[in-house]
């Protein structure tokens, strides 16, 4: 071949972009294993001499290990919360004016973002809130308990008889069901009351184990009734209502 030296490599293909690029790396590997010292002075005078070229690089190397390097920072953060938050609160006591004056320019956009992750958190912090509840149900009830004879001192009007009672221990705090889970819960016993079998023109919520008797208002603890039944059944327990009436699927 015209021009072509004798003792060039003799190659009889195209060399890749990534073996040019991996032969590279192994040099550069085998230089800083040699003369690491020196290696870094090497480096540091190139990058001082070709900032674009160093810029270009630091770009290309950041778009090709984009995911890795995102992870990795994410796995940072993560690791560093407390110092970011230690670091954040500092910045915001240095910064007071700096910040306020931020904060005032973009009053709107801080405004909606707070609103968008307000309605985006909302079924997670309800499930939040449940799992808390029942990993802490002992203390949660002690709390109901606590609430109720709060709301009795602060509310003597509402009165002490049974249903008094019963609404009080419904506004102390127990866990309001998620959205449309009561209707799910009918849905899942085909619209039938589970006593009776009948189907009525409307179900209530019968609290299994009632709520006098340490149950709750959450879904594993309510089913579908009529309003007969309900009322049949009252606050006794399942097993003595059963036992006080044989009318179980045969109506009252
Ligand atoms: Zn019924």
């Amino acid at each position: 071949m015209v021009g072509m030296k004798t003792g060039a490599p003799q190659l009889d293909r195209d060399v890749t972009v990534e073996e040019k690029r991996a032969h590279r790396l192994e040099r550069q590997r085998a230089r800083r294993a040699a003369d690491p010292e020196g290696e870094r002075e090497r480096q540091r005078a190139w990058r001082q001499a070709n900032p674009e070229k160093e810029a270009a690089q630091g770009k290309r190397h950041r778009e090709r290990h984009k995911e890795k390097i995102a992870a990795r920072m994410a796995a940072w953060r993560e690791k560093n919360l407390n110092r970011l938050l230690a670091y954040s609160r500092e910045y915001e006591a240095t910064h007071k004016e700096a910040r306020g004056a931020y904060h005032r320019e973009h009053a709107e956009a801080y405004a909606a973002l707070a609103r968008r992750y307000y309605a985006e958190d909302r079924g997670r912090r309800r499930v939040r809130r449940r799992a808390l509840y029942v990993k802490n149900l002992e203390e949660m009830r002690k709390q109901g308990r606590e609430k109720v004879q709060r709301l009795r001192r602060q509310h003597p009007e509402w009165g002490t008889n049974a249903r008094a009672r019963r609404r009080l221990r419904m506004a102390a705090g127990f866990v309001p069901l998620r959205k449309g889970e009561w209707q799910a819960i009918q849905n899942s016993y085909l619209g039938l009351c589970v006593y009776c079998g009948k189907r009525p023109a409307r179900l209530t919520p019968d609290h299994v184990v009632p709520l006098g008797s340490g149950g709750t208002h959450v879904g594993s603890n309510l089913a579908p009734a009529c309003l007969p039944c309900n009322m049949s059944k009252g606050k006794k327990s399942l097993l003595l209502w059963i036992a006080q009436t044989t009318r179980i699927g045969g109506g009252r």
